[in-house]
Formats: structure tokens, C-alpha cells, sequence
């Protein structure tokens, strides 16, 4: 997609007045749970038993970013702490998901670093990862410094999203592996310029499948987030290589996108986690999604002009 198209769509989904359009229209809606299981824990936890159903794991996501009040922060803290508990209590093969400023990163870090913990302590009770979600730019050394923290504080099952566009994640990928921390490693889906971020599909790619050889190499538990399907070939060239088995590392894709990809990979014996979101504020996570896909936004903008 031509990048102004993408750059205006992610803008476009940190817009607020915007955001009521979008999500108080019931085609919008409706096109939108696509790729968040709807609006409640319920909805999140009945796709999960579903993916359950069919071999995969899930990370189970409550949607919401960069809130602007303490108190805010700590409700989204309560309602993921919840989510782990149903987790928990059912027994799914599930695990969950924060993005550091739905818990107050942009406000206070002493204040994020508690909320982390207080989810850390919930996964750590039912035996599951923790992975904090990778912003924008202006968050991603606090991101980065966030984790090291929890590592410090001995949450070895917490680990952050690394995003193969910056041109600073190889080094952090190294330094985030030393630490201990297990990385998730995607392309990266917000519009960051030049100056910081890899512009081209060709760089953005190397970039990735550098750093996954660098996980499959030295990493904990490398967590692959893509759908791109030569990289995933390219991953499982290496991990072959390296003599890894399948139980080395994991597959993770988007719930809504490529499912049919997804099942083949778990009938092949590959491990593959959906990422599964919930909650009302899923207009800026859509637009994200939109940007990704240009057959996406045609089927969108199809939409608002028949409402
Ligand atoms: C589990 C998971 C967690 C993620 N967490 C983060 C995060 O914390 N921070 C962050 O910045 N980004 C995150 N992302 C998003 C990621 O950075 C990319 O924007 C997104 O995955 C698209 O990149 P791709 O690797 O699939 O490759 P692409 O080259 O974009 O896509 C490869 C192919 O996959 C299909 N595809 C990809 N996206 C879509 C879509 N939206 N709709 C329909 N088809 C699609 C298309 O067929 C496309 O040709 C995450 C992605 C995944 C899978």
C-alpha cells in the first residue's frame, strides 16, 4: 500500500471525533469484529474456547491505549486482571496482552511498573507469558527499560513485542534476550519516519528475518508474529537448522487474517497463538489493520458509503 495511504489511515485512527463515527455506526461495527472478538471478556473468552477448539493458543487483549488518568490505568489493570482469572479458572491454553500506556506509561512509570506487576503476579499464578505490547516511537525505550525492570523484579515470563521496522530493534533485541526477556518479533504497524524507522518492504524484511535468526539463535522461546509467508518458510528453514524442534518456538498471527494459513501450520505440529482482542475501544486497533491491507480499506469505505 502506498505509504501515504497507510501513514493517513493510522493517523486517521488517532483521531477522536472520528473514532464516535466509526464506531457508532452498526456497519463499521459489524466489519470491525472481523478481527476483535466484540466488546466484552465473554466475547474475548468465547473466541478463545473456540481457537482452543482447533490446536492454537490465544493472547487474549483488553483493547484501549495511551489513557489520560490514573484511574483509568488502573480500571484496564482490573479488567486484565479479571480476564487471567477466567483464564485461569477455565483452564484455556491462553495468556494475555497490555499495551504500557493503557496501564498509565505516558503518565507515570512508577505507576505502570505496579500495574505491570499486579498482571505479571496474575499470569505467573496460572503459568502464563506476559507480553507487553509495542507502540509508537515515543514509548519504545520506556517499553524497552519497562521490561527489563519486570526482569529485574523477577518476571521472567514477561516480554515486550519488538518491531523489525526501527532501525534500533536488532540491538534491542539482543539486549532485551540478555536480559532473559521471551520477545514476540513483528514488522511493526505504526507511521514512524525515516529518521527512526525502515521505509521499504525489502529493509523492513531483512531486518526481520535478521533478528528472528538472532532469536531462533540465542533468544528465549522466540514468539514469530507475521503472516508474511516467506519469512515464516525462512523461519522454519532456520529453526531447522539450528536443530530446533517445534516445540522451540511459536507461530503468532491476528485474529480475522489469514486463518486458513493458520490451521495449516498447527496441522503441520507448528505451535501457533492467535491474537485475540476485545473491548469498545477497537477503532484505533482496526484502523491498524486497515492500514495493513489495501483489499481491507475498500471493503471498509464500501461500508460508510452504504450507511
Ligand atoms: C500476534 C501479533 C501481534 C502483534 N503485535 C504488535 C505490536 O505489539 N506492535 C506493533 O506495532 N505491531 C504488532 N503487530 C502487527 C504487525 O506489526 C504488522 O503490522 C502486521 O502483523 C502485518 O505484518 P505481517 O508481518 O503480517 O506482514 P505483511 O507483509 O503486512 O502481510 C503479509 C500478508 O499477510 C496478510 N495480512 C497482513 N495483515 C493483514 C490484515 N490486517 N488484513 C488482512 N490480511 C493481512 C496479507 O495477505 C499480507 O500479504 C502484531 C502482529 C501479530 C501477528
Amino acid at each position: 500500500m502506498p505509504d501515504l495511504l497507510r501513514n493517513l489511515l493510522i493517523r486517521a485512527g488517532e483521531n477522536k471525533p472520528l473514532a464516535k463515527q466509526v464506531t457508532s455506526r452498526r456497519l463499521t461495527r459489524s466489519l470491525a469484529l472481523r478481527f476483535v472478538a466484540g466488546e466484552t471478556l465473554d466475547d474475548g473468552l468465547a473466541v478463545t474456547r473456540r481457537q482452543a477448539a482447533k490446536g492454537k493458543t490465544v493472547t487474549l487483549d483488553f483493547l484501549g491505549e495511551s489513557v489520560t488518568s490514573q484511574d483509568d490505568a488502573r480500571a484496564a489493570a482490573k479488567v486484565i486482571v479479571e480476564a487471567v482469572g477466567r483464564i485461569g479458572e477455565e483452564g484455556l491454553p491462553a495468556g494475555v496482552s497490555v499495551k504500557p500506556t493503557q496501564l498509565g506509561l505516558k503518565l507515570s512509570e512508577e505507576l505502570c511498573t505496579e500495574l505491570c506487576c499486579d498482571v505479571a503476579e496474575a499470569t505467573a499464578r496460572i503459568g502464563e507469558h506476559l507480553t507487553l505490547d509495542m507502540e509508537g516511537r515515543d514509548v519504545t525505550e520506556a517499553t524497552v527499560a519497562l521490561v527489563e525492570r519486570l526482569q529485574q523484579a523477577g518476571h521472567a515470563h514477561v516480554g515486550c513485542a519488538v518491531q523489525s521496522y526501527l532501525r534500533r530493534t536488532r540491538a534491542d533485541v539482543e539486549r532485551l534476550s540478555r536480559a532473559g526477556a521471551s520477545l514476540r518479533l513483528c514488522k511493526g504497524a505504526y507511521a514512524e519516519p525515516e529518521r527512526v524507522a525502515y521505509q521499504s518492504r525489502t529493509q523492513v524484511n531483512a531486518s526481520y528475518a535478521e533478528c528472528a535468526d538472532y532469536l531462533l539463535a540465542h533468544g528465549n522461546y522466540p514468539r514469530i508474529a507475521t503472516h508474511d509467508d516467506r519469512l515464516i518458510d525462512h523461519v522454519k528453514v532456520v529453526a531447522n537448522r539450528f536443530g530446533l524442534s517445534r516445540d522451540d518456538f511459536e507461530f503468532q498471527m491476528l485474529h480475522g487474517v489469514r486463518a486458513s494459513l493458520q490451521d495449516a501450520l498447527v496441522a503441520d505440529g507448528y505451535r501457533l497463538r492467535v491474537y485475540v482482542p476485545f473491548g469498545h475501544q477497537w477503532y484505533p486497533y482496526f484502523m491498524r489493520r486497515l492500514a495493513e491491507r489495501p483489499a481491507n480499506v475498500l471493503f471498509f469505505l464500501r461500508s460508510l458509503r452504504d450507511t
